[in-house]
Parts: structure tokens; sequence; C-alpha cells
């Protein structure tokens, strides 16, 4: 069945026995069913799970144990049942990079200075060596193939999470078959396919840049520019295996949530700090303080 999470966007497609009414990515309850959707990609790939729903349930334990303590106590109310194991929707792209770039070159070398200075009221001349570069400009032409970029295609999975919890082991990529996502939760890509086009774009760029930064001659470098041209590009959805542990406590406030990577176990979250407890604590330790010093006061007395 087709359900719709009116919160945060996510699409989903369950099965009837797993009928959902909280969203797993967000937990508001405001899931409602949608007719199948037709123009949707179907996923070329997918990852399956490799960490099963109790080693997940470790992890994200052990993950809320080792939060600050003054975080949001919201996540550990949360029953581990509620971890649910979600094939995200990403998309997979590859193309190959051609870029003209132009870069100032830093080369160091030493030089002999004299100088004068005043020792025992005497101006005396003396010598030192400094350290002085010269920059240079540089042209050149590169071509790389960059394989790999993943980006989300899920209302309810930012890319900045998808991002956390990468890498995925691409290597064991499969071909989609429905009975691979069958009895769990999957969602159908809810971003369009331009947006996914222009994140994917923006990735690849980055990583050209990096790869430029890496292999600059020199001492040093500054002003590395680069234009790049996509070429050849390749994009095709991915069903990535991910865990969600979601919780709300307030109706109004963004939900906590911690992502387990459904294959390598890395997890991210964001705990809000606890405003009451970290006035608690402030409280406390004043109070504390205050004792202290009546109790030393006291004793300083004949
Ligand atoms: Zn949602």
């Amino acid at each position: 069945m087709n359900l719709r999470c009116q919160s945060c966007g996510a699409e989903l497609v369950v099965a009837e026995g797993l009928r959902t009414t909280v969203c797993p990515y967000c937990a508001a309850p405001s899931v409602v069913e949608r007719p199948p959707s037709v123009d949707r990609p179907t996923p070329t790939f997918a990852l399956g799970f490799a960490l099963t729903h109790p080693a997940a349930g470790e992890r994200v334990k052990h993950w809320l144990r080792t939060r600050n303590p003054w975080s949001h106590s919201g996540l550990k109310r949360a029953s581990l049942q509620d971890v649910r194991g979600v094939y995200v929707p990403a998309y997979l792209y590859s193309a190959l990079a051609m870029s003209r770039y132009s870069v100032s070159i830093g080369e160091d070398y030493t030089e002999t200075e004299t100088y004068t200075t005043t020792e025992n009221g005497k101006t005396v001349t003396k010598t030192r060596t400094v350290t002085k570069t010269e920059w240079r400009s540089l042209h050149g032409e590169h071509a790389e193939y960059v394989p790999d970029v993943l980006v989300t295609a899920s209302r309810g999975l930012s890319n900045v999470e998808l991002e956390k919890l990468e890498p995925f082991d691409l290597r064991v990529l499969a071909r989609y078959e429905p009975a691979l996502v069958a009895g769990w939760v999957a969602e159908e890509p809810s971003l369009s396919r331009d947006e996914c086009l222009g994140l994917a774009r923006e990735e690849a760029l980055e990583k050209v840049g990096r790869r430029l930064e890496s292999f600059m001659p020199g001492d040093s470098h500054r002003d590395l520019k680069h234009d790049t041209r996509l070429e050849s590009e390749s994009l095709d959805v991915c069903l990535v295996p991910v865990w969600v542990l979601a919780a709300r406590y307030a109706p109004d406030k963004p939900p906590l949530r911690v992502v387990v990577n459904g294959q390598s176990g890395e997890v991210f979250g964001k705990v809000p700090l606890s405003w009451v407890k970290v006035a608690l604590t402030v409280l406390g330790a004043a109070v504390l303080g205050l004792l202290m010093y009546l109790l030393l006061s006291r004793g300083g007395r004949p």
C-alpha cells in the first residue's frame, strides 16, 4: 500500500501487514493513504541490509548513552522497538569531469639578509636567513572520472544526513528486484530528478575541486579556480538501507532522529540540549557554591 507523510513529505510503500500510523522518518502521526504514483522512476539498484534489527538497536542505545548529559531526553524515552528499517531512495551519479584550472603556485626560497642592530650601545651589522615565496601563475587541464556520487532522493532524509552515513559499500550493489524490499518499508523517490541532479553535480564539482587541490605542485598555492564541464553523466535510483529512530517531544518542534547505516552501522543524529537540564545544573552549582561559602565562613569564625 502507498502512504504519504503529511509532515515531512515522505512517500512510503509498505506491505499491508506493515501498515504504519506514524512516519518512520519523523514520527508524525499524519500518515495518509495515497494513490499509487505513476510517473516515479523505478529503482535501478539496491543495497541490502547487512545490520540486523537488534544490532541496529544496540548501536542506537550506545550512541544515546554517549551523548552530552544535558541533551534532551526525548529520544532516550523512545523504544528501541521503534527503530525501523527503511529503504531510502537515493540517486547514484557518475560523470566524466573536464576541467580547466588556474592557480598561483608558491615556491619557497631562502635569502640572506643583512640588518643593523644595537649591541652594547654600538651599531652592528648582522646577517640572517629568511624564507620568501615566489608566486607564479599556472594554467592547466585535467580530466577525471567521478564515480559513485550518492545523493538523497527522499523528502524524509536530508542529504546532510545521508552524507554523514556514507560511505555505503557499493561493491555489493545489486539490480533492484521487488522481492528485495518485500517486508520492508521503502520510499519512492519524493524529490524531483532535476533537484537530485543539481545536488549530485554540486557534489561532483566539490570532489573535483578537492582533487585538484591535492595535486597542485609547489610549496603552497592560492586562488585555485576551475571551470569544469560534466560529460557522460549517469543518474540511477538506488535504494539504500537505513535504520531510523524518530521521536517527537513536542508537536511543533522538529523530530529528534537517529539514523544508522544499514550496512556499516555508522550512526548519526542530532539531539538538542535540554535547557531545563542546563538550568537545573547551573542552579545546583549555585546552591552548592552558597553552601560551601556558608560552611567555610562559619568554620573561619573563632
Ligand atoms: Zn514524516
